[in-house]
């Protein structure tokens, strides 16, 4: 029942909200890394984004001005992650707030002794436990193309949100029930020990170095590369690839290497 009325809203909600063309399409050619897409993926993406916009609102801060664009861009990397998963693993959260600038956090944590702090060094995207998703917008335009930037920040703080719906980040999400957690872990830990070593002894990876911070940057980190740059990570780390894979029900290698060799 629950689920023929969460079917019924959908379909009213497509009816209802779709994207114009000129606005879908400037928001795609920003976005250079789905050039790896069929039409039919980019169709159900864009789907997903229209019931994205419609579930979550997206909220300027410090008298940010949101244009549609910006709405569509963010959900966009936002549903590129789920394209193959179910739509529920991004539920019980409400809004993604949107800055002019990097913002200083409200979020607070506890140390191992107890005491509670707040960071206070400037920040381009943070995500919360069961709370928004924050992002500065200029770090987000400037890390669409990853091809100059090296980096995405709106798919990083997005995979944060799957790793979270746990609780806090540990860099192990919820596993669909056919993944065993173990393996997960071992893989996962493995490749985090090698990379920061690796960052250690000061190598120049090409991989940001910021991965090797915590087992929840480290997924987050390779999340982006997974998407944005996937034959780095299947040259890297073929073994994460291989879970990312299997996690994401997605393989953008495979369709890259079809590209480079057309
Ligand atoms: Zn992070």
């Amino acid at each position: 029942m629950l689920d023929t009325i969460r079917k019924w809203k959908r379909r009213r909600v497509l009816a209802h909200s779709a994207i114009p063309e000129p606005l879908w399409r400037e928001a795609l050619e920003s976005l250079p890394f789905l050039a790896i897409y069929t039409d039919a993926e980019l169709s159900r993406l864009r789907d997903l984004v229209v019931v994205f916009l419609s579930e979550k609102s997206i909220v300027p801060a410090r008298g940010f001005q949101v244009t549609p664009l910006m709405r569509v861009v963010i959900a966009l990397q936002a549903c590129v992650l789920i394209l193959n998963l179910d739509p529920r693993y991004y539920a019980g959260w409400e809004s993604v707030i949107v800055y002019p600038d990097e913002f200083v956090s409200e979020l607070e944590y506890e140390d191992e002794v107890g005491v509670v702090h707040r960071r206070h060094e400037p920040l381009a995207g943070e995500a919360m436990p069961g709370g928004p998703v924050v992002l500065s917008w200029p770090d987000v335009e400037a890390s669409a193309d990853w091809e100059t930037a090296g980096m995405n920040l709106a798919i990083h703080e997005f995979a944060h949100k799957l790793d979270m719906r746990s609780g806090d980040a540990n860099g192990c999400p919820p596993l669909p029930a056919e993944m065993p957690p173990r393996s997960w872990q071992k893989a996962m830990n493995a490749a985090f020990e090698h990379f920061r070593a690796r960052v250690e002894n000061g190598e120049d990876t090409a991989i940001d170095p910021y991965a090797a911070e915590s087992p929840a940057e480290f997924f987050a980190v390779l999340s982006e590369v997974f998407f944005a740059d996937p034959t780095l990570l299947l040259h890297e780390y073929a073994k994460i690839y291989e879970l990312f894979a299997w996690f994401y029900k997605q393989d953008p290698a495979s369709r890259t290497e079809l590209l480079l060799e057309e």
